[in-house]
């Protein structure tokens, strides 16, 4: 029981951690509770996957991230737990924590969609952790496929919106470059990336002429797209799609969407779509006193009441907004409607292409100024100096040389 607390976060994500920190710097006494010692990025998992940049990159320990903020507490445990009413978690080991305000942002997990097989034999793409294990699983299957052994070696994506668009996309680029067809024909001609999706085009949330222009890189890079097919089984050799075509495989890899984890949908609050929160336009839950929930645990609106997406920018704009009403309530203040400032999205479609949508305009930019675009935005949202140090010179080393700059020691499953 911890007593001294006057906040408690669950969550070290893009929401978690920036309400802890603007707390902190208030002043407020907050615990932060995080199952992982680390804030991890989720925005370049993908290239973790594909060797392209380090885990020391995208994963900051949360110590690290607090040191300067004295009012902020790090707990390494899983919460098991929450209850609401009291504003109060269990952590794994059984003990109880509770404070005046509880903020839940644990971030979501992949939603299979009752796929059958998919949750066997799919790797997702969440966590530091799915990626070392995708990565692994990549190189021990180009091995034994230039070993002449074990067929084809196929990767099947599944889920056609940003994230399965740049995994496949970065795949596509080691394929090119680590298999060259001069160099190694009958191997190259034994690996293949698909990209599938049930919905017709790839990054439906984009305009018409950002989704030509990836439709067309992604075909230059090798990708075999199978739009409007849904994945009706995944197994260990390939999935199966809605019309019956089979794709051999070697790899699944699933990008196919999110839903809330267990803590949420069994803390009694009111769900909405994905099992998240629907949470009042102060961020908070709706029915209890003092409860927060933030970032891809929440369906968050806008000030017009649409339904805001799951996206690292909503993610730390709720922390944010949250850690002033939280504020607000504890020094007899006045919580604020969340204002949502749309930044607009991106993809990278492989090396030295990628497509933007800015602003609430969506001024939009295909091709290497995206590209650059791209790189700054996600370099000034890595958190850390030495996380943006590491990615910036694993992406010039693997420009120049067209390499994966990492070596990958973890053996396949
Ligand atoms: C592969 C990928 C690529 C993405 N690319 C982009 C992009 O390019 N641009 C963009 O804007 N958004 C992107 N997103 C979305 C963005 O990363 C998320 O919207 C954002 O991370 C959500 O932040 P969050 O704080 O709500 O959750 P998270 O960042 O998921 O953080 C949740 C935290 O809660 C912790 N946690 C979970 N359960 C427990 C528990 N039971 N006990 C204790 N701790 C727990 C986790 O360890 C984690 O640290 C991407 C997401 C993925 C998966």
């Amino acid at each position: 029981m911890d007593d001294t607390s006057q906040v408690i976060v669950v969550g070290g994500g893009f929401a978690g951690m920036t309400a802890a920190e603007e707390l902190g710097r208030k002043g407020i006494q907050v615990l932060l509770i995080d199952a992982n010692n680390y804030h991890q990025f989720q925005p370049l998992l993908y290239q973790v996957a594909a060797s392209q940049i380090g885990v020391s990159a995208v994963a900051r320990p949360l110590r690290s991230v607090f040191r300067g903020i004295k009012g902020v507490r790090v707990l390494t445990a899983e919460v098991t737990a929450i209850d609401a009413a009291a504003r109060a978690v269990t952590t794994a080991d059984g003990s109880r924590y509770q404070a005046r305000i509880l903020v839940i942002a644990a971030g979501a997990v992949p939603n299979f969609f009752n796929t059958p097989g998919a949750e066997e034999h799919a790797y997702p793409l969440y966590s530091v952790a799915d990626a070392t294990r995708l990565s692994a699983a990549l190189t021990g299957v180009l091995d034994t496929a230039d070993r002449g052994q074990a067929g084809n070696a196929d990767v099947v994506v599944v889920g056609g919106g940003p994230t399965g668009v740049e995994t496949a996309g970065a795949l596509a680029e080691n394929v090119k470059y680590l298999v060259p067809k001069y160099f190694s024909p009958e191997l190259a001609a034994r690996c293949h990336v698909h990209l599938v999706d049930m919905v017709p085009r790839v990054l439906m949330a984009f305009s018409a002429k950002s989704q030509e222009y990836t439709r067309d890189r992604l075909g230059k890079l090798g990708v075999q797209l199978h739009m409007g097919q849904g994945v009706t089984d995944v197994r260990a050799d390939g999935v199966t799609l809605a019309d019956g075509t089979v794709i051999p495989a070697r790899i699944v890899v699933w990008a196919g969407g999110l839903q809330a984890g267990k803590i949420i949908t069994e803390s009694g609050l009111p769900q909405g779509k994905g099992g998240r929160i629907d949470v009042l336009p102060d961020l908070t839950a709706p029915g209890v006193d003092g409860v927060y929930v933030l970032g891809d645990a929440a369906n968050i609106t806008d000030a017009a009441g649409a339904k805001l997406p799951q996206l690292g920018s909503v993610a730390q704009q709720s922390g944010k907004w949250a850690a002033r009403n939280i504020y607000a309530d504890l020094t007899g203040g006045t919580r604020r409607p969340f204002a949502y400032w749309d930044k607009g999205y991106m993809a990278m479609v492989g090396r030295g292409a990628a497509v933007a949508e800015l602003g609430r305009k969506r001024i939009q930019l295909q091709g290497p100024l995206a590209f650059v675009s791209w790189l700054g935005v996600h370099l000034a949202l890595l958190p850390g100096f030495q996380q943006k140090a590491r990615a910036l010179s694993s992406w010039a080393a693997g420009y120049v040389t067209h390499s994966p700059s990492q070596v990958v020691v973890g053996r396949p499953d």
